[in-house]
């Protein structure tokens, strides 16, 4: 495969950790790789991009792009696929990106895939597999051939390259006109959500989850300074989220977010396969549930059985007195 065209989110010229995991995934299949960044500081990524694989990185830095409009982003985007002439694009799979990509698709005719966790080349073009049910089945998708494939990675599917020390990818300035039309959703106002000193779950190598176990709303304080001592972020169940204990943004699964951390500890959680769609890639699962037979220890590798009102205050008494 020649070149695929890569759309890397970026915190302030920073790419975020799903933004190289889609690099990893575009430079296992092609000789090159560009990257598209949109946004004030996008030009700061071209070195951390270019370590990462990229060789060019596209950029828009309009002010129509620093707001959640998404018109201007698909132009934006249709212009790096004509620079970079790349016949595939993968973007980290989120909302914000997903919306962006599906209007360029419609201006292309291209085929979309969503929430891809491997990709391979076959004889007629890029084959994208998805889970599907919960992590229960698998499917495999093509685009027909002629058609440009815009495919979705889901994050934590692919692993960020270890050896990052290509150069820096070389920086291009897109050549955008926008007309009104492309300019006629004006965003009047954004709420930013409160995440306090805690990491963005997603980018956490450490996750604490609450569950139905917990009792109520107030248990999730009891996740907070688990969290907390740990340097880590809080996770939740639906059941936790639908319960209205804690933001639905927390949640992990099939139906939330899709999380691969360092360490992941559920409390209360019993790990129904929803649930565990969403973190059994985590390197290490810890459980903590009364039940001995909760689904949940069948993929832990360390689990406590026992009331976590009592585990997990001991378990923070214990990490903090070793951190002393
Ligand atoms: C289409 C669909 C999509 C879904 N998507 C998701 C999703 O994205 N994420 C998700 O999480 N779920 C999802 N679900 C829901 C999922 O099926 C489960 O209902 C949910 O995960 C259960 O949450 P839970 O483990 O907190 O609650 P429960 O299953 O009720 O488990 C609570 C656990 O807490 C334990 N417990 C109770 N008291 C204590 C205590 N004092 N100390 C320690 N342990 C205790 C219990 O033994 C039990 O194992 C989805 C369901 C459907 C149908």
């Amino acid at each position: 495969m020649s070149t695929i065209l890569a759309l890397v989110e970026h915190d302030a010229g920073v790419p975020r950790k799903v933004s190289l995991q889609v690099l990893a995934a575009a430079r296992a299949l092609a000789d090159d790789v560009h990257a598209v960044a949109f946004g004030p500081g996008a030009a700061d990524a071209a070195a951390a991009l270019g370590a990462h694989g990229a060789t060019t990185l596209h950029t828009f830095d309009d002010a129509a792009v620093t707001s959640y409009a998404t018109g201007p982003h698909a132009v934006a985007l249709a212009a790096a696929l004509d620079a970079s002439g790349a016949g595939v694009l993968l973007y980290p799979a989120d909302p914000f990106l997903t919306d962006i990509v599906a209007r360029t698709a419609v201006r292309r005719g291209a085929g979309v895939i969503t929430d891809a966790v491997d990709l391979t080349v076959a004889d007629d073009g890029l084959v994208a597999t998805k889970a599907i049910f919960g992590g229960d089945m698998l499917s495999q998708c093509r685009v027909r051939d002629g058609h440009q494939a815009f495919v979705g990675i889901k994050a934590n599917a692919f692993a960020a390259a270890d050896d990052a020390d290509g150069e820096p990818a070389a920086v291009s300035s897109l050549a955008v006109t926008l007309s009104d039309e492309d300019r006629r959703i004006e965003i009047l106002d954004v709420v930013e959500q409160e995440s306090g000193d805690r990491p963005e779950m997603t980018e956490a190598s450490i996750i604490a989850a609450g569950g139905r176990g917990l009792g109520d709303a107030e248990g999730f304080q009891l996740i907070e300074r688990l969290a907390d001592t740990l340097g880590g972020a809080v996770g939740a169940s639906r059941a936790a989220t639908d319960a209205g204990w804690y933001p639905h943004q927390h949640q992990i699964g099939q139906t939330g977010k899709t999380v691969a951390p360092q360490l992941y500890i559920g409390s209360g959680i019993s790990g129904a396969i929803q649930h565990r769609a969403g973190m059994q890639t985590s390197q290490l699962i810890a459980a903590i549930n009364t039940d001995p037979d909760a689904p949940i220890f069948s993929i832990a590798d360390f689990g406590v059985v026992g009331d976590l009102h009592k585990v997990v205050p001991a378990l923070i008494d214990e990490i903090e007195r070793r951190s002393e």
